[in-house]
């Protein structure tokens, strides 16, 4: 640690949008403190570890389609060699129906309703299909800037505006309840216009995809982005907590660590997810007070098992999602021995299972889920070897969710901003919605400072012998 422990601008957060704002604004030659409560960065989008295996259980977003996505840029801007891996194909099936379908990338509403009504069992009336094609089509083409701008607008209201029949709402709302992992309901009731098509358009209709990163997200990105600080001449502090955002006359002047020490700056970024923020204030700063409480309402369940199984009953080499049609409830199913070729293996395939749902739930969601998954492969309860599972808190699908959202920077503490995940502007999902926001908020703080410029070349990584 330098000895005067001061800096241009602070990061507090080792997460995909801490490491995107950190490494942008050293790349623009500001003096960086990023500050990381964990050993490694990217704790929360760590491996997973059974039986010798690591279990990568986050697909990273990747909005490919819209101006190439958000940690692609900041990736290219430092040329690091991250190995990107496009997710493998995705089949589905519907519980109680015998077969599966292999999704094509649906890249317009009459390639969607193709698809979907030869998957659906339910007789169809021309209208019907002429009533989705149309209301899909407008969800499609709305232009991404715009699109991001109806994170406050209720699906519900927009669907009415389109004068939407009931079929048209079913489907589209359950084909976001898909991506999300979460029954229809919860998604109708809550998800914006900007919830339902930026999943829809990502995942299903070529605007994106979801990738596996090699070895794992926090290892193979996340890490090495975060070690650019340093290599640009700021500090990176790990294992070190912030307890408090010290303000004075109105205005950030630094952070206090937990263990007593502190650090100055004029800036100071908050990027360690907003139920932390409070924490580090003697007085809420009000802008948080309606996101805060509405992220509070919005909680939900993420759960996730990988098992390895000592016989080969997956029949699949694709990710597979399976809908119930009784439970509403949405599953999904990565054989990660072949999305992760790169893996130790012994032979014995290497299987995650992931569930969403609404906080609260009572049903035990791991013997429901074995229940479903040993009517798709016979003999699954009787392979079930090592396993391990794991939950979640977390609030990735807040920026989908209509209300109000943390803003960018502080209205009334000069230099604090805010520049995590389910913060406005709101650009994307999951990893890319956080990235964006890292990089937004390091443009908008170098922008400030007046540095808007790439620092020299000299700091760029130009690989040996070039
Ligand atoms: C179960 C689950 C599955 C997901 N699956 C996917 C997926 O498949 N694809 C995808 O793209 N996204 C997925 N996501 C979403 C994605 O993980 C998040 O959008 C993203 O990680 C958010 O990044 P962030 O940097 O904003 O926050 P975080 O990753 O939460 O980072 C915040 C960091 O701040 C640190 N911190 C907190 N308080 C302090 C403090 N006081 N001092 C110092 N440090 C502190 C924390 O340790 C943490 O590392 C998933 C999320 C969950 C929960």
């Amino acid at each position: 640690m330098g000895e005067s422990n001061e800096f241009e601008a602070m990061v507090v957060g080792g997460g995909i949008a801490g490491v995107a704002c950190a490494a942008s604004l050293a790349i623009r030659d500001v003096r960086t403190l990023l500050v990381a409560e964990t050993a490694l960065l990217g704790h929360n989008v760590r491996a997973v570890e059974v039986d010798g295996r690591r279990a990568q259980v986050q697909q990273v977003a990747w909005h490919f389609g819209w101006g190439g996505g958000h940690w692609l840029k900041v990736v290219r801007e430092h040329n690091l060699p991250v190995p990107v891996h496009f997710a493998l194909p995705i089949e589905a099936s519907m519980r109680g129906l015998p077969g599966r379908n292999r999704l094509p990338i649906m890249v317009s509403a009459s390639a969607t309703a193709d698809f979907l009504f030869r998957l659906l069992p339910v007789p169809v009336e021309p209208e019907q299909r002429r009533d989705l094609e149309r209301v899909l089509q407008v969800g499609m083409m709305i232009p991404w800037e715009e699109l991001c701008l109806l994170h406050d607008q209720p699906i519900g209201v927009w669907l009415d505006d389109q004068g939407a029949g009931e079929l048209t709402r079913m489907v589209i709302e359950l084909l976001a309840a898909v991506v999300a992992g979460l029954p229809r309901d919860a998604v109708s009731d809550t998800f914006s216009v900007f919830g339902i098509f930026c999943h829809i358009r990502t995942y299903f209709a070529g605007d994106g995809c979801f990738t596996l990163i090699e070895p794992d997200p926090q290892r193979g990105l996340i890490e090495p982005l975060g070690q650019q600080v340093e290599a640009l001449g700021g500090e990176l502090w790990r294992g070190v907590k912030v307890d408090r955002v010290l303000v004075e006359s109105g205005a950030v002047t630094g952070v206090q660590m937990t263990d007593g020490r502190v650090a100055h700056a004029p800036v100071v970024a908050l990027a360690a997810g907003n139920t932390r923020i409070p924490a580090y204030f003697d007085e809420l700063p009000p802008e948080l007070g309606a996101p805060l409480a509405k992220e509070a309402r919005f909680k939900h369940q993420q759960l996730m098992v990988a098992t390895v199984l000592d016989e080969p009953v997956v029949d699949t080499d694709e990710n597979l999602f399976i809908h119930d049609p009784t439970t509403g409830a949405n599953i999904w199913m990565i054989p990660l021995h072949k999305a992760e070729p790169w893996q130790p293996t012994d032979g014995r395939q290497f299987i995650l299972q992931w569930w969403g749902g609404v906080s609260g739930d009572t049903t035990d969601p791991v013997a429901y889920m074995d229940d479903v998954f040993e009517e798709e492969f016979p003999g699954w309860k009787r392979a079930i070897g090592p396993r391990r599972r794991f939950d979640r808190k977390h609030h990735w699908l807040n920026p989908c969710y209509v209300g109000p959202k943390v803003p960018r920077r502080s209205p009334g503490i000069r230099g604090l901003f805010y520049v995590g995940e389910s913060t406005e502007p709101v650009a994307g999902i999951a990893s890319e919605q956080a990235a964006f926001a890292g990089y937004d908020g390091a443009l908008t703080i170098a922008s400030e400072l007046g540095r808007t410029a790439l620092g020299s070349p000299a700091n760029l990584r130009v690989p040996a012998g070039i």
